[in-house]
């Protein structure tokens, strides 16, 4: 099932991408493998799936002890300072970042370990109560304070938007934060680059895509609906 889920979404990008005029090698399909067991991330792997996205610092560990392939392992959930020193030297690219607080432990702990960490500023466009994330307002000041830390490289910028049947309704936030990403490139500021755009979900990838991700994150149309209760 996960092999055809798989070639379905990959269909699914390349409609996307030529109904915009996108090249379908510009979009990185994250297989979102949160709470499925390390035989689905194998599967996965196993259909051509490189890149993997958990939510958490203690399952994306246990995971990467179990998997020996070389894939690249996203932490796109909230992270918590306690829980950096875990992930800082695993992490391919952190995309959760939304404090100057938890970037200056993340730079902390890159200098203990002499690593270079990659990272994403977390935005939360629609400005729900409910979700992490910077405003848009804030956003602009808070990277040029993380651009200052040497270890720390900001790539770009993701959004998780609310949720929605259809993905429509999400354009206006899609859109929101490409046009962040834009003015926050014309600053030049160094240390940073916006060739990052983490936005679309199982629910509305293809309108993110239309709209400029560059990552889109997939994990129900990809592994199945989650069961939170085993
Ligand atoms: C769970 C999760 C996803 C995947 O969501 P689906 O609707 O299952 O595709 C994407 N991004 C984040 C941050 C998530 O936590």
């Amino acid at each position: 099932m996960i092999k055809e889920n798989i070639s379905e979404i990959q269909q699914r990008i390349a409609a996307a991408c030529q109904r915009c005029g996108r090249d379908p090698k510009d979009v990185t399909l994250i297989a979102v493998s949160k709470t499925k067991p390390a035989e689905a991330v194998r599967e996965a792997i196993l259909c051509g799936m490189a890149d993997f996205g958990e939510n958490k610092v203690q399952e994306m560990c246990d995971k990467m002890e179990v998997i020996h392939a070389p894939v690249r392992w996203h932490l796109i959930g909230h992270l918590q300072t306690n829980k950096v020193k875990y992930i800082v030297d695993k992490a391919y690219l952190i995309h959760s970042v939304d404090s100057l607080h938890l970037a200056e432990k993340i730079q902390e702990e890159a200098q203990k370990k002499q690593t270079d960490v990659n990272i994403l500023i977390q935005v939360n466009v629609a400005n729900e109560a409910t979700k992490f994330g910077l405003s848009t307002e804030e956003a602009p000041e808070i990277i040029r304070s993380i651009s200052k830390l040497p270890n720390i490289h900001i790539q770009g910028l993701m959004t998780i938007a609310p949720f929605s049947e259809t993905g429509e309704e999400n354009r206006q936030f899609f859109r929101k934060l490409k046009q962040l990403s834009v003015d926050i490139a014309a600053k030049n500021i160094d240390n940073v680059t916006m060739s990052v755009l983490s936005m679309g979900m199982s629910h509305d990838f293809e309108t993110a895509i239309e709209e400029g991700a560059t990552h889109v994150r997939i994990g129900t149309s990809i592994f199945g609906e989650r069961n939170y209760n085993i």
